[in-house]
């Protein structure tokens, strides 16, 4: 039997170790410190964007975003069907409305042509979300956006590096937010960025992530902030990630054309979307969809005997008690019960892989 594969494991060296205990010399452990600054000015070049601002996670990163735009309650946010269920979750702690739309069912994207159906006078905004590391249509998000004034935050949590139209994904709308969680393409532990070119925005982000303090006047708090504020030693990891991201990317490409390779030809099973000419992704979670007579469940439990860690993908947040609304969602209700995630890590290997798509190939064929 095979030794255990996960599906994820974050990718150190001895500079984590070396930055960190750095960072415990110096006693520069909160969220003050160097190491702020230079990851987000690392990241801010990184993304060619003028500001970069860091947070303590994904959420707190989208949530921000909202806060900075002045969403509140009446307000409409329009956000796709499929996702993580921060998304929706963020919208809710600022009082508004979170407004579904159905997904793409080649990219299990927000479907852009049914966006325009779900405005009404009190949109405010939409979030895109970059699912699984493949870029979303976002010319023809933009294109709704300006035609209806309304905002658009790039929830990019899985998707640092993907590029849509020579331009990365994030720096597109109005502001982009990333995650550094455990599992994401270059991580923090936990931990978040948001990118933008608006300095009035940015001042308002870096005002409500820090207590609400005015930044002028110690102490002084002119609205109900938050502490959404990174570590220095969360950023110091971040630092030394950052800088190997297009190692990290690299080898993320090279693990999806291992399994394309390796199962593309399996009957029933469809292989994510390949990369076009205006959409590269990043190979977040590699995740194919299963439509044989074999079920995508029975798959997951015939791979965990085996010693293989996989996952379905997210359920619609549209299933969820506090976000059903009677509508029918069709692609992400299909998509949800076929799809399935395999382990995607920087330091997986071939022979894992070839393991992986051998079980995959057997069980499928038997
Ligand atoms: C991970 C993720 C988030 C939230 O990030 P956290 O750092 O876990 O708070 C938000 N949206 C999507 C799509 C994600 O995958």
């Amino acid at each position: 039997m095979h030794k255990f594969i996960p599906m994820a494991i974050p990718s150190f060296d001895i500079q984590e170790k070396r930055i960190l205990n750095e960072c415990l010399d110096s006693t520069w452990i909160s969220s003050a410190g160097p190491y702020i600054d230079k990851f987000e000015q690392a990241f801010a070049q990184k993304f060619n964007v003028k500001h970069a601002i860091s947070c303590s996670n994904g959420t707190s990163a989208l949530h921000l975003a909202l806060l900075a735009l002045d969403i509140k309650k009446g307000d409409e946010i329009i956000i796709p069907a499929l996702t993580f269920v921060s998304t929706a979750n963020v919208v809710v702690y600022t009082g508004a409305t979170a407004v579904f739309v159905d997904i793409d069912p080649l990219t299990w994207n927000i479907d852009a042509s049914k966006i325009e159906a779900k405005i009404t006078k009190n949109t405010k905004a939409i979030i895109p979300v970059h699912l699984y590391g493949y870029p979303c249509d976002l010319s023809a998000i933009l294109r709704i956006a300006y035609k209806y004034g309304l905002a658009v935050i790039e929830d990019a949590a899985e998707a640092h590096g993907a590029i849509y139209k020579n331009k990365y994904v994030g720096t597109l709308g109005d502001i982009g937010c990333f995650s550094f969680y455990g599992n994401k393409i270059i991580t923090t532990g936990e931990g978040g960025m948001l990118i933008l070119k608006s300095s009035r925005l940015a001042q308002k982000i870096r005002l409500f992530k820090n207590h609400g303090m005015s930044q002028i006047r110690r102490y002084w708090h002119p609205v109900v902030g938050y502490n959404y504020r990174m570590t220095n030693l969360q950023a110091a990891i971040g630092l030394t990630q950052l800088d190997k991201i297009e190692i990290f990317l690299k080898k993320r490409t090279l693990i999806k054309k291992w399994y394309i390779q390796r199962l593309s030809s399996v009957p029933g099973l469809y292989m994510p979307p390949s990369d076009t000419t205006n959409s590269k992704s990043v190979n977040w979670l590699f995740t194919m969809r299963v439509t044989g007579k074999k079920t995508r469940d029975q798959l997951i439990q015939f791979l965990k005997k085996k010693n293989v860690d996989s996952r379905p993908a997210f359920y619609p947040v549209t299933d969820f008690p506090m976000y059903k609304t009677g509508e029918e969602f069709p692609v992400a209700q299909k998509i949800t019960h076929e799809a399935i995630n395999l382990p995607t890590f920087v330091d997986l290997t071939k022979e894992q892989v070839n393991y992986i798509t051998k079980m995959i190939r057997s069980y499928i064929s038997l």
